[in-house]
């Protein structure tokens, strides 16, 4: 599971200085993170899980994309939800891994992903 790091180059990296300073729940399925440097960044569930860096959810938005790409079609088609995607998802808990980044673990039981400070920080949200 190290291999996540092995992948990560430098620029992922926050300033040594640039820390988050608390992390607010906003309801169940929402947080707010602020910073160091007095900055706050909100994130939605959906939107962490979404940029879910963990090899699995990469390998999925790779075949989800090129799914759309052979079919031709539009990336606004709504996709059909299972039960537990429809579910509202919730951040179960947030757990820091060493000082760079953060393990979330997710309503749909999903806890792979390993979120660095930089990609929490927004620098790098897609
Ligand atoms: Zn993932």
């Amino acid at each position: 599971m190290n291999s996540i790091f092995n992948e990560r180059p430098d620029r992922d990296r926050l300033p040594d200085d640039l820390t988050p300073v608390s992390i607010v729940r906003q309801g169940e399925s929402a947080i707010v993170i602020a910073w160091s440097d007095g900055m706050e960044t909100p994130w939605t569930a959906i939107q962490l899980r979404d940029q879910c860096p963990c090899a699995t959810c990469r390998e999925k938005k790779r075949g989800e994309q090129k799914k759309r790409e052979e079919k031709g079609k539009p990336p606004s088609a709504l996709p059909v939800l299972t039960d537990a995607e429809a579910r509202p998802l919730r951040i179960e808990s947030m757990n820091p891994v060493g000082a760079y980044a953060y393990n979330i673990t997710f309503s749909d039981g999903h806890s792979s992903g390993i979120f660095s400070m930089a990609l929490l920080r927004g620098q790098s949200r897609s």
